[in-house]
């Protein structure tokens, strides 16, 4: 690709950096290297931040610690940690001053150099890292240089100016980061979703969305919407495009003209093809994709269709599919025992994912649990209760689920283990097990958040897997 030459225009510039983190540092750095003047306002001011300040003022960079609201004298731009929240006093005196304020992303794709790979960019509430990650597979498959980057923890400002050359990057989206990349241009890119999530930053659903939507502006070849959801449909509708880029739909049914879908046990393309009215081409079976889920199928078809907007031979979404295993702890089948499959969804953190990965199950165990982040539970549980043989809750908003299953699936039963230490996931999966029945599923899919008794969801997963595995060892 390109050169990586960037403009000679930040010789001196006046460049404050919001926020001293996983994005913060290395924006911080990259601008010093281009001789940018760069100063690092930070809230905290504890050991750690005092450590990384003096590491970055041995650099040369400017570090303030314990103020994050003020705009240093001079600033002509802002680089924000995608997640500062859009109502600190520090945009408003950034705006007032009429300063630009950009986000780790507007960074990178500012500084992408001429002729650069272009961007495949995937958002939505729940399935980015998934979709993102078998897109990779995909476009690998096909032979191409890329890399899964952005949200999924890689860096775009590595994949952008690092030595590794690319032919095309797929790129993971936050609302945050969309929210701060004004002049982000997409090859194509994919809503997989909206349900409501981090209201909180965004102030409302509306905001929330429109912030999803940007990732459409400007897309040249596909928009990529969910014909399940509306809403993912109208934000194309509303976004302002190439000539000649198209709106593509990807759905569980038979697709119409101009999407992708299922035929039977296939996954199907009606848009990239010859003739689309009358012709539809086979892409792969429902059995490569791992697992084989509904919303994981969606998760595919939006992969496949991304894919296909950019050239990439049927055979190659087959094989990609194929290649691909997904993460830890999002549907992964830790052991069958006597009969009973114990999976592990620990990353289904919000109601919406745990939603969707009740319906892959029947009859289901439910575990569940944990902090709630203000969500409500009457409807997820309402769509789940005919699956259910029976109900694990632990955490600290446990009672939440409780009344909602008392509402919606009173005949259900439950058992509350009124705990929240990490040992209670081996009691979980114990009071599990004596519930379930050879065939049923044993699902750790918990609709909350985990760190009211876990690190984090990963630990969740772990301890989970830990006490099944536990099990199956005394069961042998
Ligand atoms: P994200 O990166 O958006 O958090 P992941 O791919 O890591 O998404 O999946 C997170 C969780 O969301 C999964 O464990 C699963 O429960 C759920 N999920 C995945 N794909 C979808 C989807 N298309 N619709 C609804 N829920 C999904």
């Amino acid at each position: 690709m390109g050169s990586r030459q960037v403009s000679t225009s930040w010789q001196g510039k006046n460049v404050t950096v919001a926020g001293l983190g996983v994005s913060g540092i290395p924006a911080a750095r990259v601008l010093h290297g281009l001789g940018a003047r760069v100063t690092v306002v930070n809230d905290g001011d504890d050991e750690r931040s005092r450590a990384q300040a003096a590491q970055l003022e041995a650099e040369g960079v400017t570090v303030r610690l314990g103020d994050g609201d003020t705009l240093p004298e001079g600033t002509e731009l802002v680089v924000t940690t995608p997640g500062w929240h859009p109502g600190k006093p520090l945009f408003a005196a950034a705006a007032e001053a009429g300063v630009e304020i950009w986000g780790d992303v507007e960074l990178a794709w500012r500084l992408r150099g001429p002729g650069a790979a272009p961007w495949l960019a995937v958002t939505g509430t729940n399935g980015k890292t998934t979709t993102v990650r078998m897109l990779a597979a995909i476009l690998e498959a096909a032979g191409l240089r890329t890399a899964a980057v952005g949200n999924i923890g890689v860096s775009l400002l590595d994949a952008v100016l690092g030595e590794e050359e690319y032919d095309v990057l797929a790129v993971e989206l936050s609302s945050y980061q969309l929210h701060w990349a004004p002049s982000l241009r997409a090859h194509s890119a994919a809503v997989l979703n909206l349900a409501p999530d981090h209201l909180d930053w965004h102030g409302s659903m509306q905001a929330y969305a429109a912030d999803k939507g940007r990732i459409y502006e400007g897309n040249q070849v596909a928009c990529v919407y969910n014909a399940a959801d509306q809403a993912t449909e109208d934000l194309v509708r509303e976004a302002d495009v190439e000539e000649g880029c198209r709106a593509i739909g990807f759905t569980l049914g038979t697709p119409g003209p101009s999407q992708v879908g299922i035929v039977d046990d296939l996954l199907v393309d009606r848009a990239f093809v010859e003739n689309r009215q009358k012709q539809a081409q086979e892409l792969a079976q429902i059995s490569d994709v791992d697992p084989p889920a509904p919303h994981n199928i969606a998760n595919a078809l939006a992969a496949a269709a991304l894919a296909r907007a950019f050239g990439v031979p049927a055979t190659a979404v087959r094989d990609g599919l194929r290649a691909f295993r997904p993460d830890p702890h999002r549907i992964e089948l830790v052991e069958e025992i006597g009969g009973v499959r114990y999976v592990d969804d620990s990353k289904a953190t919000n109601t919406h994912a745990a939603e969707a990965s009740l319906a892959a199950y029947d009859p289901i165990v439910w575990i569940a649990g944990g902090l709630a982040k203000g969500a409500t539970f009457d409807e997820l549980v309402a769509s789940a209760a005919k699956r259910l043989r029976g109900v694990v809750l632990m955490g600290a908003d446990r009672a939440l689920i409780r009344e909602a299953l008392a509402r919606h699936a009173p005949e259900v039963p439950v058992v509350d283990l009124d705990r929240t230490d990490t040992g209670a996931m081996s009691a979980a999966v114990g009071e599990a097990a004596a519930l379930a029945r050879p065939g049923d599923t044993v699902l750790l899919a918990p609709a909350c958040a985990s760190m009211d008794m876990f690190v984090n969801y990963n630990k969740r997963g772990e301890a989970f897997a830990d006490a099944v595995r536990a099990l199956a060892a005394e069961r042998a």
